[in-house]
């Protein structure tokens, strides 16, 4: 059987609606962390490509679903789809609860503060923003690089302030004084209101990014 490849929109809804999170992970054990995963579809069926069929499982999860064990009982479509309900519910609960108050606070209108994910790549990586009361940005980056070989995974963190100049947010790490490495820079270019582009530059000698982990690529504003 030939698999069909999801429609990059309805990838999208679920990226966004998940935000990575996996919906077994948060069921299970409350763990609303982002998380390298796929898309499952959740009747096994890789036609099925209804939104409805289909949620964001961590690659363990991911793997745990698809397999088939006779050893004990597996998880059950009607499960992951009541864990999906609960994890969108939360989700929106926290993040536009976020959004009211840092609007409320808020003198001027401003469309940069949201949570933008990566999209078009399968290592995942989000970008949190918002306004501080001085006019800069707060800005909470997080990325995961997944080997392709053994599944296992990489993580990257940056926080940072600064301001907004031309639609862009830049950051260089001044942090490593030693004279033989470049310093990592980081730009963040705002295009409109949903999307915003990442480029770095000297990432590979950037020592709080975990191997190969990047933060560049092109984003979408979820909230
Ligand atoms: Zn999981």
């Amino acid at each position: 059987m030939t698999r069909k490849r999801v429609s990059q929109a309805t990838q999208d809804a679920v990226l966004l609606k998940s935000k990575r999170r996996c919906c077994i992970c948060f069921g299970l054990q409350g763990d609303i962390d982002l998380k390298p995963g796929q898309i499952a579809h959740l009747d096994k069926n890789n036609q099925n490509d209804a939104e409805e069929n289909l949620a964001f499982l961590c690659l363990t999860h991911h793997d745990q679903y698809d397999s088939i064990t006779r050893q004990s009982k597996n998880f059950t479509i009607g499960e992951v789809k009541h864990y999906r309900v609960r994890l969108y519910e939360k989700l929106s609960e926290q993040f536009d609860n976020l959004t009211f108050f840092e609007n409320k606070d808020n003198a001027i209108d401003d469309s940069i503060p949201g949570l933008y994910i990566r999209t078009g790549t399968p290592h995942s990586a989000e970008i949190q923003i918002t306004r501080l009361l001085d006019g800069r940005y707060h800005v909470s980056a997080d990325a995961v690089w997944v080997s392709p070989y053994h599944g296992g995974a990489h993580l990257g963190q940056i926080e940072f302030s600064s301001d907004l100049k031309e639609s862009t947010i830049e950051y260089i790490d001044f942090s490593d004084f030693s004279d033989d490495r470049p310093n990592y820079k980081l730009m963040l270019i705002f295009k409109n209101n949903n999307d915003l582009i990442a480029i770095e530059e000297n990432a590979e000698w950037a020592t709080f990014l975990g191997m190969n982990v990047r933060l560049a690529g092109d984003y979408i504003k979820s909230s």
